[in-house]
């Protein structure tokens, strides 16, 4: 069995402030830390349920925050390292039996949850596809449904596990590490204790995933109207000179199209 992990980290155990999660900030070698212990677990308890090949992508910002020689340990394990990737953080999912997001964040505007975005929140105020607000969990997900890939396994924090539920239903896994007090402040669980729940959420999910019992997204007949409102309107009016789009409002751009791939790109694209 094939798993596809696609790891991000603000979601990881402990991780609270944009400090931890930047690249030049001091504090970002705690938050590194952090995503590579909640991705260590998350392998450790898919391989001890019997996974025999694991597809680690490093999805956080520039790509590179997991070393190779820390997912070493195990030769079943492979690391889609740096940036960028056309299908971003679900490049390599093709093939896979069950996808994980791992350390992910809610969407844009959700109250109490760490760092909640929609892939850049400088830009983007709200991200609607086939008329359901979705972050970048829905969105990922809504490619591993094109792909047939279940998304067996969530984790984060509350927010996001919430979030993740309404999408995908009772077949999902999640596992919840911290649960938000504000966008930057968490009752964080320690990382021995989150180490423990996130192996045995990750066993579960590989379980799920043999028994065919893992959530695909519904996503239904293969139209996509996707529809972006951004934080103000000149980003829109900059948005809207790529041919394709539509203007909605003075702040949301259209795009519609029977590729949820295509779909993506999109996003990425116009954010
Ligand atoms: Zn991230």
């Amino acid at each position: 069995m094939r798993i596809f992990i696609s790891a991000d980290m603000e979601g990881a155990t402990g991780v609270v402030q944009w400090e931890q999660v930047d690249k030049p900030e001091r504090d970002y070698a705690f938050g590194r830390r952090m995503q590579i212990h909640d991705v260590k677990a998350v392998i450790d308890g898919a391989l001890s349920a019997g996974a025999d090949e694991i597809i680690v992508n490093d999805s956080h910002d520039y790509m590179i925050n997991i070393p190779a020689d820390e997912l070493s340990f195990d030769s079943r394990v492979r690391l889609l390292s740096g940036a960028s990737k056309k299908l971003s953080m679900v490049e390599g999912l093709k093939g896979a039996d069950a996808a994980f997001f791992v350390a992910y964040h809610a969407k844009a505007g959700t109250e109490r949850a760490i760092l909640d975005h929609t892939m850049n929140s400088s830009s983007i105020f709200s991200v609607v596809l086939n008329g359901r607000e979705v972050g970048e969990t829905g969105l990922n997900a809504a490619v591993c449904a094109v792909e047939k890939v279940p998304v067996a396994l969530v984790t984060g924090d509350a927010a996001v596990c919430s979030e993740a539920r309404g999408l995908l239903g009772d077949g999902l896994v999640t596992a919840c590490v911290k649960v938000a007090h504000s966008r930057t402040a968490a009752d964080c669980m320690l990382p021995e204790n989150s180490g423990r729940i996130l192996r045995e959420a990750a066993a579960l999910a590989v379980e799920r995933a043999r028994t065919g019992t893992a959530s695909i997204m519904e996503i239904g007949d293969g139209t996509f109207d996707l529809r972006i409102t951004f934080q103000n309107s000149s980003q829109c009016d900059s948005a809207e000179r790529i041919p394709g789009t539509e203007r909605v409002d003075g702040r949301t751009i259209r795009v519609i199209g029977g590729d949820m791939t295509a779909m993506i790109r999109w996003v990425l694209t116009l954010s």
